[in-house]
């Protein structure tokens, strides 16, 4: 599955609209300490359905709301928009007619966050499985977070087994079992 935008606002630093190209082939994000380059990332993951704070380096998830400077006020809300490129049609059922489609999460201080699919309403877990079914999301393997490799080798096997899972794109299908087995 490609990506060929992440939009943010309100999110973190960005607290202007910014889009962030992705191009085909490799794409280098260079800047001094503290400019955004780890902030871009979580918010990769954030519109992927990330549900744990401190994974995005918060106590709540509302800290990725822009928290203000001397200069600028704070935000009340925080959107990220990412675009899909399905012409592989890897997309459930339902949004898989369209070549691109936008995925957009949007979070508002109180009242938390909100997904929509090619712009229509969906609950976190629809995001989540979209992007687990298509072995990757905000667990996946692919992205490696500052200090993850050293978690790797240290973790438990149950642990290191559920990072094979994601990228063997099953744990999407664990997710159901255990839903089905709840019912
Ligand atoms: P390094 O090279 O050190 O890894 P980096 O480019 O990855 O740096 P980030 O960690 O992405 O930098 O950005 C950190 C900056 O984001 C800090 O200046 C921090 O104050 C700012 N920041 C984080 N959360 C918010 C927020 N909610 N509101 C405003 N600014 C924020
Ligand atoms: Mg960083």
């Amino acid at each position: 599955m490609r990506f060929d935008r992440l939009r943010l606002n309100g999110f973190k630093s960005f607290v202007d609209p910014t889009d962030l190209v992705i191009r085909e082939g490799l794409t280098g994000v260079v800047g001094p300490n503290g400019c955004g380059k780890s902030n871009l990332l979580e918010a990769l993951r954030w519109v992927m359905g990330e549900n744990r704070p401190t994974a995005m380096r918060g106590d709540g998830m509302e800290d990725v709301i822009f928290a203000g400077t001397t200069r600028r006020s704070a935000r009340g809300h925080a959107e990220v928009s990412l675009s899909v490129d399905n012409r592989d049609r890897l997309a459930p059922a339902g949004f898989n007619e369209a070549d691109s489609f936008d995925i957009v999460r949007r979070i508002t201080r109180d009242a938390g966050s909100a997904y929509k699919i090619a712009g229509r309403d969906v609950r976190a877990r629809d995001v989540q499985m979209l992007f687990a079914d298509a072995s990757t999301g905000a667990h996946s393997p692919a992205l490696v977070r500052q200090g993850q490799i050293s978690e790797l080798i240290n973790a438990k096997p149950r642990n290191r087994r559920r990072i094979l899972e994601e990228a063997a794109g099953i744990s999407g299908l664990y997710a159901r079992r255990h839903e089905a087995e709840l019912k």
